[in-house]
């Protein structure tokens, strides 16, 4: 008999005799009679064995996670006993005969289970983690999104092209991971941070539209929500403006969050970095969050406060942001949220509030009676309200405020329901690096100024902007590209302002800077963090939901146990010798 899927059967299918294979989900026993549920791909069907039937024996022995084929009867649920949460919730089988397929041990994540294991139980039997519903849907979304890439892109003409994976590194501004050469001693390939530099070479060599589902590898300590490696959906395409990039990236965006079931009016709206910065005080703002920041410098004169004074003499800004509610916070809680804006160079949070008795708070005082009314209304105060007000130098002041803003949405749950996107453009080409001492690029060397600064790229570099672009899904970035430099002689100024002697360019880029000499159209392109997307299409937690086989924040694969030792045959094969054998952290 030919197996069905057990998520398929419905009350129409009563009567018919079917064959299923599959997982047990849970087994319960009600005095004797045994009901279990099979689960497939496709869903979960109930089954059903009294103590007289001869497959009786074989049930009695069912524990979770053994794979059993059935052939039962489909017949309708009694009355009472139906099940309005499960798509087969009205059916379930009966006069069943049961043979056993697999055996399972006592599975360490069990998928019918709400109780979800610790991650580092779910990452060690990922296998097992899979089976979970969550997972499963996740990935199938994952699955969906990536044909609708395909689909959508091959009908705007775009053609899918490999590139290489030992490559020589492309600077994305992280470190590489290398991978020595055995017929080369001593020589390294690098795993590419992104195909930054052959997809340019692909609009050279005329294939106009170029797409590629690529993994990356960038070498970073692993902060926040990143992986070691990850996916992109990377686009490049010749004789574009930026206009007709982010429209291409629009369409895109639409037909990919369909597949979610999400609706998306086009054109985006659009910021440009000074604006997300001054008004939201961040380059990726999560729009959801109704706060902006206010420019208070009309009030610079009137406050009594050094701090405010001595920051305006050294040309900083006075800015302030409204805390809806804030009243009600305690000074040991302002005093909290300080630690969150430390890194800015601020000691505290100085704030204001508007209590019945009036206005309260640690710059109260600073606000003299004849401005109050006003001081308040520029911020738009209201009873029960209270607001920071901070002077400083106008970067670290705007992403101080940008900080609060998110931690004000968080404390009083500000974020409006649905999903905000934003294009983010106009970013700065350049910025300055403690670091290295020197300006480094804020997207990668690649970046074409806006035409408009050209001219200023030596006597102003660090206000030169970049046609540069990010998209930014409540206050994630999930996409950013760039029109690229196509002329040799702009970008060996660019490498030259980034501090790269010709020589070293030419070590370098060579392969990129002879390629504009022979005929370089005019290009820009663009790509997509493809898990964070996904993530956020799921509703998921982490980037770690969505990706199969993903690595923990120290980079290591509890599955398989990577990174591990090698062989010392292997090192030797490779030339290779290991300075310091540590125990790995894991
Ligand atoms: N290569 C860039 C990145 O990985 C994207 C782009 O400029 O298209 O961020």
């Amino acid at each position: 008999m030919k197996r069905e899927s057990a998520g398929s059967l419905r009350p129409a299918d009563a009567g018919r005799r079917v064959r299923l294979v599959g997982w047990i989900h849970r087994v319960r026993d009600h005095g004797g009679v045994l009901f279990f549920d099979l689960r497939d791909r496709s869903g979960i069907c109930q089954a059903v064995v009294s103590p007289s039937d001869a497959a009786a024996g074989i049930a009695g022995k069912l524990r979770a996670e053994w794979i059993v084929a059935v052939e039962g009867t489909v017949r309708l649920r009694q009355e009472g006993a139906r099940n309005p949460k499960l798509p087969t919730g009205d059916v379930e089988l009966g006069d069943v005969a049961l043979e056993v397929v697999s055996e399972s041990d006592a599975p360490p994540v069990l998928p019918s289970s709400t109780d979800v294991p610790d991650e580092a139980v779910r990452l060690r039997y990922r296998f097992l983690d899979l089976r979970r519903e969550e997972m499963q849907r996740n990935l199938t979304l994952r699955h969906r999104v990536l044909q609708a890439t395909r689909r959508y892109l091959d009908a705007g003409g775009f053609l899918e092209l490999e590139t290489p994976m030992l490559t020589r590194s492309t600077p994305e501004g992280s470190r590489d991971f290398l991978v020595p050469s055995r017929l080369q001693p001593g020589a390294f390939y690098a795993l590419p941070q992104s195909p930054q530099l052959f997809k340019q070479l692909l609009m050279v060599s005329g294939f106009e539209r170029y797409f590629q589902v690529v993994r990356c590898f960038r070498d970073e300590d692993l902060r926040a929500d990143r992986q070691p490696e990850f996916t992109q959906i990377d686009i490049e395409m010749s004789f574009v403006d930026q206009e007709d990039v982010l429209s291409l990236a629009e369409g895109l965006t639409r037909a990919l969050v369909a597949e979610a079931g999400w609706e998306l009016a086009l054109p985006l709206q659009r910021l440009t970095y000074a604006e997300a910065m001054a008004r939201y005080g961040s380059d990726k703002p999560d729009l959801r969050v109704p706060l902006e920041i206010v420019d208070l410098s009309a009030f610079a004169a009137s406050l009594d406060a050094p701090f405010v004074q001595s920051a305006l003499a050294g040309g900083g800004v006075l800015r302030g942001l409204r805390a809806p509610g804030g009243a009600s916070l305690s000074r040991k809680q302002w005093d909290e949220l300080s630690g969150q804006i430390e890194r800015f160079g601020l000691r505290s949070v100085p704030y204001i509030a508007l209590a019945e008795d009036g206005l309260r708070g640690s710059l109260a005082k600073a606000v003299p009676p004849a401005s109050q009314e006003a001081l308040c209304q520029a911020l738009g105060l209201e009873q029960g309200d209270a607001a920071t007000i901070i002077a400083g130098p106008e970067e670290p002041t705007s992403l101080a405020l940008g900080v609060l803003r998110l931690a004000f949405a968080d404390r009083f749950s500000l974020r409006a329901p649905g999903h905000r996107f934003v294009w983010v453009t106009d970013f700065p080409l350049m910025e300055w690096s403690d670091e290295e001492g020197r300006a480094v690029s804020r997207h990668h060397p690649f970046t074409h100024p806006s035409p408009e600064d050209v001219d200023r790229l030596e006597a102003e570099p660090l206000a030169v902007r970049a046609q540069a672009y990010d998209l930014v899904l409540d206050g994630n970035e999930i996409a950013g590209g760039s029109i690229r430099i196509h002329e040799r002689p702009l970008q060996e100024r660019i490498f030259r302002l980034l501090g790269l002697s010709a020589q070293e360019a030419q070590e370098k880029f060579g392969f990129l800077l002879d390629a504009f000499r022979f005929g370089a159209p005019p290009h820009g392109g663009i790509a997509f963090g493809f898990d964070r997307l996904v993530m956020l299409l799921c509703g998921a937690p982490s980037i770690r939901d969505v990706i199969a086989f993903p690595k923990t924040a120290k980079g290591t694969d509890l599955l398989t146990g990577a990174p591990a030792d090698v062989s010392q045959v292997q090192l030797d094969e490779l030339h290779l010798g290991v300075k310091a054998a540590k125990e790995p952290e894991r």
